[in-house]
């Protein structure tokens, strides 16, 4: 048997045994797939931690989101293959420097996107995910002026999509700005049958070539429900692995990104951090732990339970 099977089978034994639950990203790779007892995106991901009544949450996916189930459920114990997986959007927003920048910006209702850390939460008046963006915006009366952080890119599809004016802090995701027009062009004129879809944290000149632009869920639904049968995908390649499963019968293409790599696709580091062993052994050891002070998870609920009601 092959080592991952091994560690597959030993780990499903341990879950079962601590009353455990796997929830994985979509952008994790297919083996820490295979075994999860959920695979989602932010928002699904944040509504099963919400709900569960596991002990403990064994969260594969990079720290905000464990950060996030944390919050969401603070009596369960949540567990990290590898507490250093981070996230270029959450890095790239400290909270003293963002402190700051709101100073500028009295008056105006502050809207993150989940990927962000537990302290910008508390400074937010409305989480959002990019599957609810659109419509926490909307939700939010036109003569409110709004700060929308830390991803400039989605901000951008949003002040376009909503109509907006909306002052942007200036974070990216380091994979969906990887993405190459000029490969894309190249690729599509290959390929003129298929249909280009984009996650909305991709630059502008690559949404305006996609024919969907939606979060990593709506890309599955999208492509499930067209009756094409070939698509781009300009997102982390490791929803591939589930969107193929949704749809064996459809050819799907990762977008090229800039640098020549070996998978000619563009991959998140940080997801990549996790590994099955690293997987094995936080679930055997319950550890590392994702701890937060009270205080913390009180105050970061409320703008998340604001984006759970909408
Ligand atoms: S894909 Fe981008 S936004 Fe998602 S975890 Fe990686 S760096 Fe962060």
């Amino acid at each position: 048997m092959k080592k991952e099977n091994v560690l597959q089978q030993k780990i499903i034994a341990l879950k079962q045994q601590k009353k455990a639950v796997i929830f994985a990203h979509y952008y994790q790779s297919p083996e820490i797939q295979e075994i999860a007892d959920f695979v989602g995106d932010s928002l699904e991901l944040s509504r099963k931690a919400a709900e569960t009544d596991a002990k403990i949450i064994v969260f594969a996916g990079v720290y905000f989101m464990a950060e996030t189930a944390k919050i969401l459920n603070p009596t369960k114990i949540v567990i990290v293959p590898d507490i250093n997986a981070g996230c270029s959007l959450a890095d790239g927003c400290p909270p003293d420097k963002f402190r700051d920048f709101l100073k500028n910006y009295p008056n105006h209702k502050v809207v993150t996107y989940i990927n962000c850390s537990a302290e910008i939460k508390t400074m937010s008046d409305y989480v959002c995910t990019s599957s609810n963006a659109v419509k926490v915006i909307n939700a939010i009366p036109p003569e409110e002026n709004i700060v929308f952080a830390p991803d400039k890119n989605l901000g951008k599809y949003l002040i376009n999509e909503t109509g907006r004016d909306m002052v942007l802090w200036e974070g990216s995701c380091v994979v969906h700005e990887a993405f190459s027009l000029e490969k894309l062009i190249d690729l599509y004129q290959k390929n003129p049958d298929a249909v280009i879809v984009a996650h909305p944290e991709s630059e502008a000149h690559i949404l305006k070539t996609a024919q969907y632009i939606g979060s990593t869920s709506g890309m599955i639904n999208y492509i499930k429900a067209s009756p094409k049968p070939k698509f781009i995908i300009a997102t982390e390649n490791g929803i591939l692995h589930k969107m193929q499963q949704e749809v064996p019968h459809k050819i799907l293409i990762p977008a090229p990104s800039k640098e020549d790599n070996t998978c000619a696709c563009s991959e998140c580091a940080f997801m990549k951090m996790n590994s099955l062993e690293k997987l094995y052994k936080c679930l055997l050891k319950e550890s590392p732990e994702v701890l937060l002070a009270e205080e913390l998870i009180t105050k970061a609920q409320k703008p998340i339970q604001q984006m759970l009601k909408i």
